[in-house]
């Protein structure tokens, strides 16, 4: 029987990409996942139906919004943030309005949720947030904000591992390099671009990252905490 049988999972972001995939995953292995999402009620109704699985709007930028979701979800064995967005152009010409909700998003989102669902949160506990190989290596202009966000999370993972290790629950991101979603499809005009700067000229596939995010929930790793994760091709190398 799979590790994850009958266990309380909570993804941040779950009807598209990456988390979708991370959805399918625990579900496919018998947990109880409930996701998020914002702006594709579509999705995010076939997936739930399909994994028997349950999905509520709630906006990752509205910080009281997610800190109420967290706890409306109940004691979780795993939180997973995966929700994040990009801002993408010349820094002196972005709308510092469109930064700040990145911020929100990306960063703040993630701080709140990992700490709601501590309080609660048993021995074993697993709160895992997806970052980006970006938080290590930026290799192009237009993407300081979000190369700044992921960078934040290392920080965060750092920190609340040391105040929730006591009690057994591991805090730990997972770094992609470009996997192929709607933010980045495969055949997109970055393509070559990010490709150049890999061993493996490929994007990732989603499902390469739920098997990474699957690893660190299991029980397996918990001694493992407060660490990056980078999936990526050898992007970062
Ligand atoms: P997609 O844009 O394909 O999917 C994003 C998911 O996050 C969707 O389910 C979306 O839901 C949800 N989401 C976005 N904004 C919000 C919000 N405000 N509130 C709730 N949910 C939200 O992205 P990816 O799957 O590519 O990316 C997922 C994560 O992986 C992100 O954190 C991203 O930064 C990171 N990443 C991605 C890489 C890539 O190359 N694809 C590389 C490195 C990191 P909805 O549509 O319903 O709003």
């Amino acid at each position: 029987m799979s590790a994850f049988h009958k266990k309380s999972v909570l993804v941040l972001g779950g009807s598209r990409g990456i988390g979708a995939a991370i959805v399918r995953r625990f579900a496919a292995e018998g947990a109880y996942v409930t996701f998020t999402y914002s702006g594709s009620p579509a999705a995010a109704e076939k997936l739930a139906a399909e994994t028997t699985s349950k999905a509520v709007q709630t906006d990752s930028a509205d910080r009281d919004a997610v800190i109420a979701q967290v706890r409306d979800s109940g004691p979780l064995d795993v939180l997973v943030v995966n929700a994040g967005v990009g801002v993408f152009g010349d820094a002196l010409e972005l709308d510092p309005d469109a930064i700040d909700r990145l911020f929100k998003i990306n960063v703040h989102a993630p701080y709140h949720a990992s700490v709601e669902a501590a309080r609660r949160m048993p021995q074993g506990g697993r709160i895992i947030v997806i970052g980006s190989v970006n938080g290590d290596r930026m290799p192009v202009p237009g993407m300081a904000a979000y190369a700044l966000s992921k960078s934040a999370l290392q920080g965060l993972a750092r920190g609340l591992a040391r105040d929730f290790g006591p009690r057994g629950i591991t805090v730990n991101v997972v770094q992609p390099g470009p996997i192929d979603t709607d933010a980045n499809p495969a055949d997109g005009p970055m393509k070559d671009l990010l490709h150049g700067f890999m061993a493996i000229k490929r994007h990732g596939q989603p499902e390469e990252v739920a098997a990474m995010v699957a690893w660190l929930a299991g029980p397996e790793t918990g001694f493992v905490t407060g660490a990056m994760h980078t999936i990526d091709g050898a992007f970062g190398a």
